[in-house]
C-alpha cells in the first residue's frame, strides 16, 4: 500500500466510493484518534477529503467577498444561524456548510430542519446561485460537497471518536476549502462541554486549523471562548430557532449575541468591509437591530423551501416548529436554594436533551425536534427556593427530569458573569 500518504489517499477515497465497510472506516478512524497524525498527513487528510467531492470556484468579482464561521461544537450554539444572515445583510456572502447533531453537541442542520419544508440538500448549482442573489445559504454535505466528511462525520458521532485535533482539523477545513471561501472565522471552544477540555488542548487545535486552513489560501481567525455553560438559554432543536429569532431581531441573549457581533466583525474586517474588528462588530450590531439579517434570514428560508410566513407571529412561530403539540409536555424545574447562580453545567443539560430524544445514538436516527430545555437564569442571577431554574419540554413524564436541579450551582454570594471569549488566534 506505500506510506502513510498513500494510506490516507485510499482511506478517503475508499470512504467516498463505499469501498470499505463502515467497520473498517470506523478502525481506521479509531487509529487516527488514538494514534494522532503528523502536520503533514493532517493536511492531506483534509485535501483529499476536500476533494473527495466538488470544490467551489466562485465568479472573480464575488471571490473577495465569500466568507464562513465554523464552530468545533457547543451545547446550545446558535451562533451561525443568527451570523450567516447578518454578514449577508452586511454585504458579505456566505456559503456555509454545516453539520449535524455531534457527540453531546448539536447541529446547525438539524435546527435548521425544524423549519417546515427547510432543505439543507441543495445542489452546488442552487447553491451558488442563492449565495450570488440574497448572499447567504446554509446547507449540509450531500453526495457533491465533501461526501467523505458525511460518512466519516457520522460514523464518529455514534463511535465516540470525535474530540481530535487531525480529525476535527480535516472535517472542518476541509468543507470550508471546498466552499471556495476567502476568509473564515473559527469558534474554537473549551471547558466541560468542549470536546477539547482545556485551553492548552483548545490552542492546539486552532493553531492546527489555522496552519491547514491558511495552507490552503484561506484568510483564517480562531476565537477561543468558553464552553462550560449552554449559550443563551435554549436548548433543543426547535427551540434553538425561535432564541436564533429573537437575536436576529436584537432581543437575543447578550452572550449570543457577543459572540455573533465579534466573530462577524473579525469576518467584516477580514475581508476589507470594515476598517477594523470594532467596525464590523457595530455593522453586525446594526443588522441586528434594523431589521436587515432578520429579513435576509427570511429570505433564505424563502429560498430554501420553509415557509416565513411562520415567523409572521410568535404564535405562528411556535405552531410552526411544532413547539404547540399536546403531546409535548413542560415541566418546571425549581430551585432548592437561595442565593446568586455561579455555575449552568452544560454536559447535564445536553445528556438529559439526548436522552429526550433531541440528538442521535445510532448512525441515521432519527430526532425530535421540539424537545428540549429552556434555562430561565444566567450566571450572576439571583434566584430564590422555589423559583423556577428551567423548563423542560418532553413527550413522556419521568422523574428522572428532576435531576437537572445538580446542573445549577447556586452560592451565597454574588457572582458576575464573564466574556465567552478567551483569546484570537
Ligand atoms: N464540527 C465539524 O464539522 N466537524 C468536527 O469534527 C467537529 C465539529
Amino acid at each position: 500500500m506505500g506510506g502513510p500518504e498513500k494510506g490516507i489517499e485510499m482511506f478517503v477515497r475508499s470512504v467516498t466510493d463505499g469501498s470499505m465497510s463502515d467497520e473498517e472506516v470506523v478502525r481506521f478512524l479509531r487509529n487516527i484518534f488514538e494514534n494522532g497524525l503528523n502536520s503533514d498527513e493532517t493536511v492531506l487528510l483534509t485535501k483529499e477529503m476536500r476533494d473527495s467531492g466538488t470544490v467551489i470556484h466562485w465568479p472573480e468579482k464575488m471571490r473577495r467577498l465569500i466568507v464562513d464561521k465554523h464552530s468545533t461544537g457547543g451545547v446550545g450554539d446558535k451562533v451561525s444561524i443568527a451570523l450567516a444572515p447578518a454578514l449577508a445583510a452586511c454585504g458579505a456572502k456566505v456559503p456555509m456548510i454545516s453539520g449535524r447533531g455531534l457527540g453531546h453537541t448539536g447541529g446547525t442542520l438539524d435546527k435548521l430542519e425544524s423549519i417546515p419544508g427547510f432543505r439543507t440538500d441543495i445542489p452546488v448549482k442552487e447553491l451558488m446561485e442563492q449565495v450570488s442573489k440574497i448572499g447567504v445559504a446554509m446547507v449540509g454535505q450531500t453526495g457533491e460537497l465533501v461526501p467523505a466528511d458525511r460518512r466519516m462525520y457520522a460514523l464518529r458521532d455514534v463511535s465516540g471518536l470525535v474530540a481530535s485535533v487531525p480529525l476535527i482539523t480535516g472535517s472542518i477545513v476541509s468543507k470550508k476549502a471546498a466552499e471556495g471561501v476567502n476568509a473564515l472565522v473559527l469558534d474554537v471552544k473549551t471547558g466541560k462541554a468542549a470536546f477539547m477540555k482545556d485551553r492548552a488542548s483548545a490552542e492546539e487545535l486552532a493553531y492546527s486549523m489555522k496552519k491547514v486552513a491558511e495552507g490552503m489560501g484561506i484568510s483564517t481567525t480562531c476565537v477561543i471562548t468558553s464552553m462550560d455553560n449552554p449559550i443563551g438559554h435554549a436548548v433543543g432543536n426547535s427551540l434553538e430557532i425561535v432564541e436564533s429569532v429573537e437575536t436576529l431581531c436584537g432581543r437575543g441573549p447578550s452572550d449570543l449575541e457577543e459572540l455573533v457581533c465579534v466573530q462577524g466583525g473579525l469576518l467584516l474586517n477580514s475581508i476589507g468591509l470594515a476598517v477594523d474588528r470594532r467596525h464590523g462588530y457595530t455593522m453586525i450590531l446594526d443588522s441586528l437591530y434594523d431589521g436587515s439579517a432578520f429579513g435576509k434570514f427570511l429570505q433564505m428560508v424563502r429560498a430554501q423551501g420553509g415557509d416565513p410566513s411562520i415567523f409572521d407571529s410568535d404564535q405562528d412561530m411556535f405552531a410552526g416548529l411544532g413547539l404547540i403539540n399536546p403531546e409535548l409536555h413542560s415541566t418546571d424545574i425549581l430551585s432548592d436554594y437561595t442565593g446568586w447562580i455561579s455555575d449552568i453545567d452544560a454536559v447535564s443539560i445536553a445528556d438529559l436533551c439526548l436522552n429526550l430524544g433531541a440528538g442521535r445514538s445510532e448512525l441515521g436516527g432519527s430526532i425530535d425536534r421540539a424537545v428540549g430545555v429552556v434555562i430561565h437564569v444566567g450566571i450572576g442571577s439571583p434566584i430564590s427556593t422555589n423559583e423556577v431554574l428551567a423548563t423542560v419540554y418532553h413527550r413522556q413524564k419521568s422523574s428522572d427530569l428532576y435531576n437537572l436541579k445538580k446542573a445549577f450551582i447556586v452560592l451565597e454570594e454574588p457572582q458576575f458573569p464573564a466574556s465567552r471569549i478567551l483569546g484570537v488566534v
